[in-house]
């Protein structure tokens, strides 16, 4: 289960689901687990799992974090992958942005303390510009999604 927010341009009305958290389904850890074993998966997330991996089990867990690509103007959710093993663990900080593949750092994050629409003196935060026009986007709602 994880968190949404949801956002809103005030001025050009540009509207994005930020998504944040893995679902309650196994399937995009299967997913995540697959990519990382693809003989052809050269990242540095794929050589840290088969690192670890030598030397036993290691749990994937695959999670959502928007991200904002500058150079598109758009936001995107991207799956993250987490590895844990015995020794330790491991988290992806970058997201691959799917209109330009371009590789986003965590600077590109939308994390969840800039999106938070819990009431706080009744107002809700949002610490995101608006990718289009720049104007400080809006929290209409936020929830839970499976
Ligand atoms: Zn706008
Ligand atoms: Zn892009």
């Amino acid at each position: 289960m994880g968190e949404y927010s949801r956002l809103k341009c005030p001025y050009c009305g540009y509207e994005f689901q930020a998504l944040f958290g893995n679902g309650t389904s196994e399937e995009p850890d299967q997913r995540a687990r697959v990519r990382l074993e693809m003989e052809t998966a050269t990242d540095e997330v794929s050589q840290i799992y088969a690192l670890m991996k030598q030397r036993g089990e290691v749990s994937v867990v695959a999670y959502l974090q928007p991200f904002v690509c500058k150079d598109c103007r758009e936001f995107f959710n991207y799956w993250q992958v987490a590895l844990r093993s015995e020794e330790g663990h491991y988290a992806e900080d970058k997201g691959i942005c799917p209109t330009c593949g371009k590789v986003l750092s965590s600077r590109d994050e939308i994390r969840q303390d800039d999106v938070d629409g819990k009431a706080e003196y009744g107002k809700t935060k949002c610490r995101c510009s608006c990718p289009v026009c720049h104007t400080k986007m809006q929290v209409t709602g936020t929830g839970y999604w499976k």
